[in-house]
């Protein structure tokens, strides 16, 4: 008796774990996530499930720009301008800049920034490929959308050095994202603010 209790209580344990794997849910959230599951039919937790294995499974990153996509080249590469580039650190800050309805560039995703104290110099990021695709496309701007922390800058620095030979405008959004704040966390109206007044790097 005593087993079978603990059996029944092993899965929803289970359940309610892997729901606080996922940032930001703790316990108390984690559990009412767990019993909405539980509690709704087999169907809704088969395609619940289904979605994400699906989404492991088929979601890769495009191969112009590095975002999140299920195809080989994302939506946003196919359809955009490719005269203007703005480089961001990580896929997800792709997500938070395209609240900003106004942009029509495309997007390159550096994955990660120049950091001398964790020994990740530039041939460790995509800054080759991002070469590549100015010399490709006649890029006329790049926008330097790494956060506003050390590393951001300095990241941000040594790209507009790198193209000002070539004759690319390399601009950064304006401070309106607080220093050593995340792009991640930034609303709608503050990026859209900071992409207006973006200043050319010199
Ligand atoms: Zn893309």
């Amino acid at each position: 008796m005593f087993l079978v209790c603990r059996m029944q209580d092993e899965v929803i344990e289970n359940l309610i774990e892997q729901f606080r794997t996922l940032p930001g849910v703790g316990y108390k959230t984690a559990q009412r996530y767990a019993f909405s599951i539980i509690e709704g039919g087999l169907e809704r937790a088969k395609r619940f499930a289904d979605a994400i294995v699906e989404a492991k499974e088929k979601i890769r990153f495009c191969k112009e720009c590095g975002n999140f996509t299920d195809k080989e080249v994302c939506s946003i590469c196919q359809t955009r301008n490719k005269k203007i580039i703005c480089v961001v650190k990580d896929p997800r800050d792709i997500i938070s800049m395209e609240r900003v309805k106004s942009f029509d560039g495309v997007y390159h995703v550096l994955f990660g920034t120049i950091s001398p104290l964790e020994h990740r110099g530039p041939d460790d990021i995509k800054i080759k490929e991002l070469l590549a695709r100015i010399s490709k496309d006649n890029v006329e701007e790049v926008i330097m959308a790494t956060n506003p922390d050390v590393e951001g800058d300095a990241t941000a620095m040594y790209i507009a050095k790198l193209l000002k030979p070539l004759g690319v405008k390399v601009t950064r959004l304006a401070q309106g994202i607080a220093m050593g704040s995340e792009l991640e966390y930034a609303d709608e109206v503050t990026l859209s603010k900071a992409l207006e007044a973006r200043r050319e790097i010199d």
